[in-house]
């Protein structure tokens, strides 16, 4: 389950090659050659790898590319051939490590959940306000306490019941609707006069916020 979306950010770099299908997975260009090159259709070996694509010849073992088709180019698809060659051209594989796979959304290559995350859930949830948290003027415990509010960690209704708490779904503040995070420190009646009253002494006209890290951001 989730291959496609995981398969998506994986690249085979291709050693040997004999793990490596030649048309159908992605080695060079952003694509495998099978969307890449309509020159697919008239393939030999659809299901070929990239080893049996290739022959070693002459002094030094020169490795050239002998990539086999049904047929000749016509001449209105010479366009895509050199297209094609030149690609293959500048992809050849240096014949002697093993097949690996290459995660494309680290510089090393190397695969990390953090990255895989962040892809996931796309960039927005990736920003967080970290210099409007620690790089202020305040002491740490105030720091950490802001920390655990973007976190949504803070012991509010909400998450009191998610931790079993028997809990009256109110607002300790309003008597309101339910208690949030977002709610208690930014829209419940007495935080929001508290904010307008801070940001008119600076002239500051404002629209609360959705939530506390965007409130920390604005
Ligand atoms: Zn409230």
């Amino acid at each position: 389950m989730g291959w496609e979306v995981f398969h998506k950010n994986v690249q085979y770099k291709v050693g040997v090659g004999d793990k490596v299908k030649f048309w159908k997975d992605r080695w060079c260009g952003d694509l495998p050659l099978k969307l890449a090159f309509v020159l697919y259709k008239f393939a030999a070996n659809k299901e070929a790898f990239v080893k049996s694509c290739f022959i070693c010849q002459g002094v030094g073992d020169r490795r050239i590319w002998d990539v086999c088709f049904n047929r000749g180019p016509n001449d209105w698809e010479a366009d895509v051939v050199d297209e094609f060659l030149s690609l293959l051209a500048s992809n050849l594989p240096l014949g002697t490590d093993r097949d690996s796979l290459k995660w494309k959304l680290t510089k090393n290559g190397d695969f990390t959940i953090r990255s895989y995350y962040h892809k996931l859930y796309g960039s927005s949830s990736v920003v967080f306000p970290c210099k409007g948290i620690w790089k202020v003027k305040a002491s740490r415990h105030v720091s950490f306490f802001v920390w655990t509010a973007v976190w949504d960690r803070i012991l509010t209704g909400d998450n009191m019941r998610l931790r079993g708490f028997d809990f009256v779904d109110r607002c300790i503040m309003c008597r309101g609707c339910g208690e949030t995070v977002d709610h208690l420190l930014l829209h419940s009646g007495k935080a929001l006069r508290l904010w307008c009253f801070v940001f008119s002494i600076f002239g500051i006209s404002w629209v609360p916020s959705c939530k506390v890290s965007d409130f920390l951001f604005s």
